[in-house]
């Protein structure tokens, strides 16, 4: 079984419009998915065929409907209740554009988070392999994903850690590891100071190689939308080219990488083959509408078109 991490999930709302019109009434239909990184990572397992299991926080009566939208997907779920709301947020499509509008979500208290981590500890004892994604909802520390790893690898299981910010600084400073990694150029370019691009990979890998905080880390990856992405493991450098797609929507690409690459880590495939399930993800999701859906009837076409180079 692989086990998901939502945080923060939210009621992801989609409204379509050729021209939105400001100041005055739009009229829209909506279309929902369960979101959040990690529910976008659920619903590509759950095409791969993976047993997965969904945890995270998950209070109100937008929680119980992300419960039954959960259903609606074939995603076993089994969240740890808080007495907050659930977030909703909102994207609008309109005039070639995406506008956002992000709700923060509920405070979670110090028992809350308790009685989460207990529940993530039974999960963990039942898993292959661990992903944890997105960003944390307030009240809860920014080393929590730090203690989620601690307690994943005190358990044997590989994880897998997608997040930015105060959370990924907390997990890269602390003592045990995680397995994976998957920073973007502009996250990892944020992260070191830097402004590396797809042509700079030797000296990403040398900064990285100076940089304490990446020690340990079996697999750092970059991931670099259409240019593919880039693996640091067992002193190697990996480099992934995705096959040239049209892209119909990226959204959710890096969290589909993130699926390819529970899935192959799970199956215990080997490290080439975890590079181009995760590349191929990636790719599939582009070439789909929905967020964190793939393109399945194309997996051969592009998991023989990834082209692994070692530089
Ligand atoms: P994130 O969503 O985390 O910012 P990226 O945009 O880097 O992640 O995308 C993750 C992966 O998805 C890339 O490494 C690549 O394999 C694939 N991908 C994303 N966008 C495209 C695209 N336009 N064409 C082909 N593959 C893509």
């Amino acid at each position: 079984m692989i086990l998901t991490v939502t945080m923060n999930p939210s009621i992801d709302t989609r409204y379509t419009l050729d021209h939105l019109v400001v100041d005055d009434v739009n009229r829209v239909v909506p279309a929902k998915t369960a979101g959040g990184k990690g529910l976008n990572v659920s619903r590509v397992l759950v095409q791969l065929g993976d047993d997965v299991v969904a945890t995270g926080l998950l209070g109100g009566h937008s929680g119980a409907y992300l419960g039954d939208l959960m259903d609606a997907d074939g995603i076993t779920h089994r969240f740890t209740p808080i007495a907050g709301e659930s977030r909703t947020c909102i994207a609008l499509l309109h005039d070639g554009n995406q506008t956002e509008l992000l709700e923060s979500g509920p405070v979670v208290s110090a028992e809350e988070l308790e009685a989460f981590v207990a529940n993530f500890s039974d999960l963990v004892s039942g898993a292959s392999c661990v992903t944890l994604s997105g960003s944390l909802p307030k009240g809860v520390p920014a080393d929590t994903y730090a203690r989620l790893v601690a307690i994943a690898a005190g358990a044997g299981v590989p994880v897998l850690l997608d997040t930015s910010g105060a959370a990924l600084d907390a997990a890269l400073e602390a003592e045990v590891k995680p397995t994976l990694v998957k920073p973007n150029l502009t996250e990892i370019n944020d992260l070191l100071g830097t402004s590396f691009g797809p042509d700079d990979l030797l000296d990403l890998q040398a900064t990285l190689a100076g940089d304490a905080r990446f020690a340990g880390i079996p697999w750092v990856v970059v991931s670099m939308g259409a240019a593919g992405s880039v693996a640091f493991h067992a002193g190697r450098v990996l480099r992934a080219k995705a096959p040239r797609i049209e892209c119909v929507n990226a959204t959710g690409s890096g969290d589909s990488t993130i699926a390819g690459f529970a899935h192959a880590i799970a199956a215990g495939a080997d490290d080439e083959e975890v590079l181009r399930c995760g590349n191929t993800c990636g790719t599939l999701n582009a070439m789909d509408p929905q967020t964190g859906h793939l393109v399945l009837e194309k997996w051969d076409e592009i998991h023989g078109g990834v082209e692994i180079s070692e530089l």
